[in-house]
C-alpha cells in the first residue's frame, strides 16, 4: 500500500479540488442557501475545497426525505433484516475496497498521521458496519408472564429519523460508529459532520449508495453547529438526536430536544480522564501507556488521560522518562510513515491549546518539556509536559484537546480515588498496579464509564462506550448500543 500511498498523497489536492456536495435521498444537491465553506488542510492552512454549506432548509430537506423512508410498507420498512445486514456489509466491503483513498482523505482533512487513519480509523469504520450487520436479525423481545387469562409480549421497533452530529477528531470511525447500530436497528439518519472535516463523510455517503441502501436512509448535510447543527436538534420530526462533542454543546442538545418534541438524547461528552500510577506498576511500561494516553492522535481525544496522577515515592523518576518519551516523538507531515503526531485540526485548537499552555507557566506548573508552536506553517505543537501541576490549575481542570501531559503526585489510594473523582467529568480512568486489590478497589470507586487496569485507550465495537456524570447520557457501541436506536412496545 506504500506505493498507493505516495500516488495518493500526491495527486488528492487536485482530486478533491471539486466543489463537495450535500447527500439528501441518495442525490447530490446544492445548499438551498447557495452557501459554501472551505475546509482546510492543518498541515499548511491552505484550502483543500469548498463545501455546500446546509442550513435549516437543506435540514428540513433531509428530515423529509428521511421520513418517507421509513414509512411503513416503504422499501427500507419492509426489507428483511438479513438484507439490512448484507447492506451494512456490503458497505464494510467499499470501504475495504477504498481504504486507502478513505485513510488518505482523513489524513488530508483531519492532519492525523495515515497510519493510524488506515489502520485505526478506517478500521474502526469496516468494524463498526460489519459488528452491527451481525445484530439486524438478533433483536428479539420477551414473552411476558401476567396475571388473568392474557399474555404479554414485547417488539424492539426502531425510533425514526435520527438526528447525529459528530466532531472532527475521528470524522469517518464517527460516521460508522453512529449510523451502524441506527440502520441496524431500522431506523433512517440525518448526518451532520464537523464543519472542520467533511469530507470522508462525504465521500461514505457515495458508498451508502453504491452499495445500495434506498433513497433517504442515509442523508448527510454538512455546515455548521449553530445553523445546520441546531436544525437537526430542534427539529421537530426527528426522534432521536445522537450527539458527540463538547460538553458545553451536548447541554444546548438536550435543551434543544427537549423544548422542541422531547427526542430522545444521547451524547458523548468531554473528559479529564485520570490515570493513576501506583508505586508498584511496572515503570518502563507505564511511562509508554501514558504517554500514548495523552499524545495519540495529537490529544485529540475525549477520553485523553490528562491526568496523570504518580504515587509520590516514584513521582521524580516518572517525570524523568516521561519527559524524555515525549521528546522521542516525531512530528511532522502526517503522510510521512515516520511521523506519530500530524497537526492539531484547527486554528481555533491550536490557539486555545497554547492559551492552557501559557496559562499552566503563569499559575507555577513546572514545564519540562515543548510549551510552544512547531515550526511556522500548519497547526503543530511540540509535545508538552508539565510537573508540579496541582489540581486548581486550569491545566488539571479544563479539557486540553492537545499534546499537553500534566504529571501530578499523590501519596496513597483514598486520596487519589477522591481526586480523581473530584471533576463534573466521567469518561474514563486508568490504574497501573501489579496489585490485584488495588486494581479492584480503584475500578470499583472510580467514578467513570470506561476504567482501564494497565492498558490504556482500548476500545471495542463489542464494548459499550459512555460517560459518567457530565461526560454524556446512555452508552454507545456493542450491545448497550441498540438499546438507543429502538423503542419498546408491549403488546
Ligand atoms: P469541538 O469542541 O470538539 O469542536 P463541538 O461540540 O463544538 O466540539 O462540535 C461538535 C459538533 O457539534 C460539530 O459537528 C459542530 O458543528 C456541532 N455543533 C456545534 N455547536 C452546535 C449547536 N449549537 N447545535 C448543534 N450542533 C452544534
Amino acid at each position: 500500500y506504500f506505493r498507493d500511498l505516495y500516488t495518493l498523497s500526491a495527486t488528492l489536492d487536485t482530486d478533491v479540488s471539486g466543489e463537495q456536495i450535500i447527500f439528501i435521498n441518495n442525490e447530490w444537491v446544492n445548499s438551498a442557501s447557495g452557501k459554501t465553506f472551505p475546509t482546510i488542510n492543518p498541515t499548511n492552512g491552505k484550502k483543500i475545497c469548498d463545501v455546500q454549506e446546509g442550513d435549516k432548509d437543506d435540514v428540513d430537506k433531509a428530515v423529509a426525505a428521511a421520513k418517507a423512508a421509513f414509512k411503513h410498507g416503504s422499501p427500507w420498512r419492509s426489507m428483511d433484516a438479513t438484507k439490512r445486514a448484507a447492506l451494512l456489509n456490503k458497505l464494510a466491503d467499499l470501504v475495504e475496497r477504498d481504504r486507502v483513498y478513505l485513510a488518505s482523505l482523513e489524513t488530508l482533512d483531519n492532519g492525523k498521521p495515515y497510519t493510524a487513519a488506515y489502520a485505526g480509523d478506517i478500521s474502526g469504520v469496516i468494524g463498526a458496519l460489519r459488528y452491527y450487520a451481525g445484530w439486524t436479525d438478533k433483536m428479539t423481545g420477551k414473552t411476558i408472564p401476567v396475571d388473568g387469562p392474557f399474555f404479554a409480549y414485547t417488539r424492539h421497533e426502531p425510533v425514526g429519523v435520527c438526528g447525529q452530529i459528530i466532531p472532527w477528531n475521528f470524522p469517518a470511525a464517527l460516521v460508522a460508529m453512529k449510523i451502524a447500530p441506527a440502520l441496524a436497528c431500522c431506523n433512517t439518519v440525518v448526518l451532520k459532520p464537523a464543519e472542520q472535516t467533511p469530507l470522508t463523510a462525504l465521500y461514505l455517503a457515495s458508498l451508502v449508495k453504491e452499495a445500495g441502501f434506498p433513497p433517504g436512509v442515509v442523508n448527510v448535510v454538512p455546515g455548521y453547529g449553530p445553523t445546520a447543527g441546531a436544525a437537526i436538534t430542534n427539529h421537530p420530526d426527528i426522534r432521536k438526536v445522537s450527539f458527540t462533542g463538547s460538553t458545553e454543546v451536548g447541554k444546548l442538545i438536550m435543551e434543544g430536544a427537549a423544548k422542541s418534541n422531547l427526542k430522545r438524547v444521547t451524547l458523548e461528552l468531554g473528559g479529564k480522564s485520570p490515570l493513576v500510577v501506583f508505586k508498584d506498576a511496572n515503570l518502563d511500561e507505564v511511562v509508554e501507556w501514558a504517554h500514548q494516553a495523552v499524545f495519540y492522535n495529537m490529544g485529540q481525544v475525549c477520553t485523553a488521560g490528562s491526568r496523570t496522577f504518580v504515587h509520590e515515592d516514584i513521582y521524580d523518576e516518572f517525570v524523568k522518562k516521561a519527559v524524555a518519551r515525549a521528546q522521542k516523538r516525531v512530528i511532522g507531515d502526517p503522510f510521512e510513515l515516520k511521523n506519530d503526531s500530524g497537526p492539531q485540526v484547527d486554528n481555533d485548537q491550536f490557539e486555545k491549546i497554547l492559551e492552557l499552555i501559557e496559562s499552566g507557566k503563569k499559575e507555577g506548573a513546572k514545564l519540562e518539556c515543548g510549551g510552544a508552536r512547531l515550526g511556522d506553517e500548519g497547526y503543530f505543537i511540540q509535545p508538552t509536559v508539565f510537573s508540579n501541576v496541582t489540581d486548581n490549575m486550569r491545566i488539571a481542570k479544563e479539557e486540553i484537546f492537545g499534546p499537553v501531559q500534566q504529571i501530578i503526585k499523590f501519596k496513597d489510594m483514598e486520596e487519589v480515588i477522591a481526586r480523581a473523582n473530584d471533576t463534573e467529568y466521567g469518561l474514563a480512568a486508568a490504574c497501573f498496579t501489579n496489585d490485584i486489590d488495588t486494581a479492584l478497589t480503584f475500578t470499583s470507586r472510580v467514578e467513570a464509564g470506561t476504567v482501564w487496569v494497565n492498558a490504556y485507550h482500548k476500545s471495542s465495537v463489542s464494548a459499550p462506550f459512555g460517560g459518567f456524570k457530565m461526560s454524556g447520557i446512555g452508552r454507545e457501541m456493542g450491545e448497550y448500543g441498540l438499546a438507543q436506536y429502538t423503542e419498546i412496545k408491549t403488546v
